[in-house]
């Protein structure tokens, strides 16, 4: 049975299809491109000529968005409103973008230094997550133009070396604009893709992912055994790319006829014709342009003489990938050139030349990210039924410690089979047993995550409180199930169990959750750091007790009555929920106590000395 929805822009009936799509979302570019009759292509706009939108967006003074060439076209006339780069923002704080926001020309937000960053535009402000939504939504218009029909499912790319945040982000910014993200995928996977590598389960390959976009660069080594991609090393500089081939043009015609500043909009017109220059160097030998009544020239020998320091970094970086993936040379089966910038012949050449083997380049460089997130989407939408898929976790999962805090052990959007542990001790002398809850969530509290499960270590030996060594495993299997283990390291006790159900979260739910931990993301901190607080006081105070009763010969009066005092001052702070009181006396208490310690110990070690004999 067909699907049927309404176009509420146009009221018209529109078929639903079932295409998931590919979506390039760059920091220069954007593209998006689906499976035609068994080839990846990279969709047209309706001029029928780019298929490459730039990731640019522009509000105009009625808060309307322009979305593309159009907006590109307002980032003389209209800086402040005009925003590109918004890749270079996902999930970063305002602490995180601090030393590059000055590269920009709008305006970020410092509402507070540990929270997202905010794009103030007018009297608006703007989420990364929003601006990002529109480049995808003006990319899903496109497709839903040449389908005719609508699409919701998609499949979006990030660099490898994007974080959890980071794809969270990109993944929440493809809801926004009416996606069902199936997956996130690594860039160099997805170009990897696009040239058929790991389509075929029983061929294993070494392939080096060199990408030199406009304003980025990054170079991945990627394992592929059996259909299974994993990311080796990856390495690159986030402020490196086409961008520095223009300026470098710009600044090499500037000194040549004397001028170095000019006016802002020659300055731009200058930057245009560098680019402009850069372009046409890539298919020819020479390039002469002019503004007004100046003329430029640049030929390729020139050119290159430019470029190729500027290249040789990035060279130096595919040694350090090489290297922290421990391959030589000539383990590496294939390289694939992605990114505009790849157009370059010099660039092309000096890859080629390093790794011994001529680059492949056959798809178009910009294009073949979207080519490959195509091929991907195909696969999750069951129509290459003999490619395996490998899967993410959906949702963190960890098990519940002290003060029913939430301990991720293997977080959201691992890629699965995973495996990870963590060590564990008792709280109280003598514990026989230990309880392990199994939750599932984004939350800071375990309540306010979904439990999945619990068990019971039973049968440690009596040991001291922090003695017994407790490690918990989880492990996922290929199909999903999760297994926990723990084990006291010192006596050898084990139980595991096996949970089933970590999928049984629909995606509605799943969105819900995640809704509800970004919402509640500042007060979820807050409980945090009080209950942190508040256990570290309760031990600092056991301690300070026994402390006090084991040396009462050792204090002077004074001490003793300073020390009690402060501990007085500190039981007080942890009746209360204001955490700096908490901390403010713990550490007046550890600060004061801290040399009396000191003395103590080495009392009570020149004490057990004596009488004995060496
Ligand atoms: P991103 O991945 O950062 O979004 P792209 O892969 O689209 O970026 O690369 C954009 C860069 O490629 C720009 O610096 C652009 O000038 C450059 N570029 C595009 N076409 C060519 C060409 N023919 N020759 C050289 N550089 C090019
Ligand atoms: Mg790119």
């Amino acid at each position: 049975m067909a699907k049927i929805s309404i176009d509420l822009k146009s009221g018209k009936v529109k078929k639903q299809s079932n295409v998931v799509i590919g979506i390039d979302l760059g920091t220069t570019n954007s593209l998006v491109a689906y499976m035609k009759e068994g080839e990846p292509l990279a969709v047209k706009g309706s001029d029928g000529k780019n298929t490459l939108v730039p990731s640019i967006i522009h509000f105009n003074e009625k808060d309307r968005v322009i979305v593309g060439k159009s907006a590109k076209e307002r980032l003389v006339s209209h800086p402040e409103r005009t925003i590109y780069s918004v890749k270079r923002l996902m999930g970063k704080s305002f602490n995180d973008v601090e030393n590059f926001k000055s590269h920009l020309g709008y305006e970020i937000i410092n509402e507070d230094e540990e929270k997202l960053v905010k794009i103030k535009v007018g009297h608006r402000f703007y989420t990364p997550i929003e601006l990002s939504s529109e480049i995808l939504k003006e990319l899903k218009d496109r497709i839903e133009q040449e389908l005719d029909a609508i699409v919701t499912k998609a499949v979006i790319t990030v660099p490898a070396y994007f974080n959890d945040t980071q794809r969270q982000a990109t993944r929440d910014a493809g809801k926004l604009a009416g996606l069902d993200v199936l997956r996130i995928v690594n860039e160099p996977t997805a170009a990897s893709l696009a040239y058929g590598v790991g389509l075929d389960e029983d061929k294993d390959e070494t392939v080096a992912v060199y990408d030199l976009g406009g304003g980025t660069f990054d170079v991945s080594i990627l394992e592929i055994r059996g259909g299974i991609f994993e990311v080796l090393s990856t390495h690159g500089d986030t402020f490196l790319g086409g961008d520095d081939f223009d300026r470098a043009i710009v600044d090499h015609w500037q000194n040549r006829i004397g001028e170095k500043d000019g006016d802002k909009s020659f300055q731009q017109e200058l930057r245009l014709l560098a680019e402009t220059a850069k372009k046409s160097l890539s298919n020819q030998k020479e390039f002469k342009g002019t503004i007004g009544n100046t003329s430029f020239s640049l030929n390729t020998a020139k050119f290159n003489g430019l470029i190729q320091p500027i290249i040789q970094r990035t060279i130096d970086a595919c040694q350090k990938a090489l290297n922290d993936a421990g391959c030589k040379i000539t383990d590496i089966d294939k390289v694939i050139l992605v990114g505009g910038s790849t157009r370059t012949p010099l660039v092309k050449e000096m890859v080629s030349s390093f790794f011994g083997q001529t680059a492949f380049d056959k798809l178009n460089p910009d294009e073949v990210v979207a080519l490959g997130a195509a091929v991907q989407a195909d696969v999750l939408a069951g129509n290459q039924k003999d490619v395996l898929l490998l899967d993410v976790t959906p949702l963190s999962l960890g098990i519940e410690t002290m003060g029913g805090l939430m301990d991720v052990i293997i977080p959201r959007n691992s890629k699965i089979p995973a495996k990870a542990g963590r060590n564990y001790t008792t709280s109280v002398d003598g514990q026989k047993n230990l309880k392990v809850s199994v939750f599932q969530g984004e939350r800071d509290l375990v309540k306010d995550n979904r439990k999945l499960g619990e068990f019971i270590l039973s049968g440690i030996p009596p040991m001291p409180a922090g003695i017994p060594k407790i490690a918990i495993h989880f492990i996922i299997d290929a199909d999903g199930i999760l297994k926990v283990k723990a084990l006291e390291e010192r006596s050898g006790v084990e139980t595991s169990v096996e949970i089933r159900s970590q999928y049984g979260v629909s995606e509605e739910e799943m969105a819900l959750m995640l809704l509800e931990s970004l919402k509640n993301a500042e007060s979820d901190m807050k409980a945090r750091a009080l209950l942190e607080a508040k256990i570290e006081a309760k031990n600092v105070l056991l301690s300070a007790d026994k402390f006090m009763k084991n040396n009462k010969s050792i204090l002077s009066p004074e001490e003793m009555q300073q020390t009690q005092l402060l501990t007085l001052q500190l039981k007080v702070a942890v009746e209360g929920t204001d955490k700096d009181l908490i901390n403010d006396a713990l550490h007046q208490l550890n600060t004061y106590t801290h040399p009396l310690a000191h003395r103590a110990m080495d009392h009570n070690i020149a004490n057990a000395m004596k009488g004995k004999k060496l």
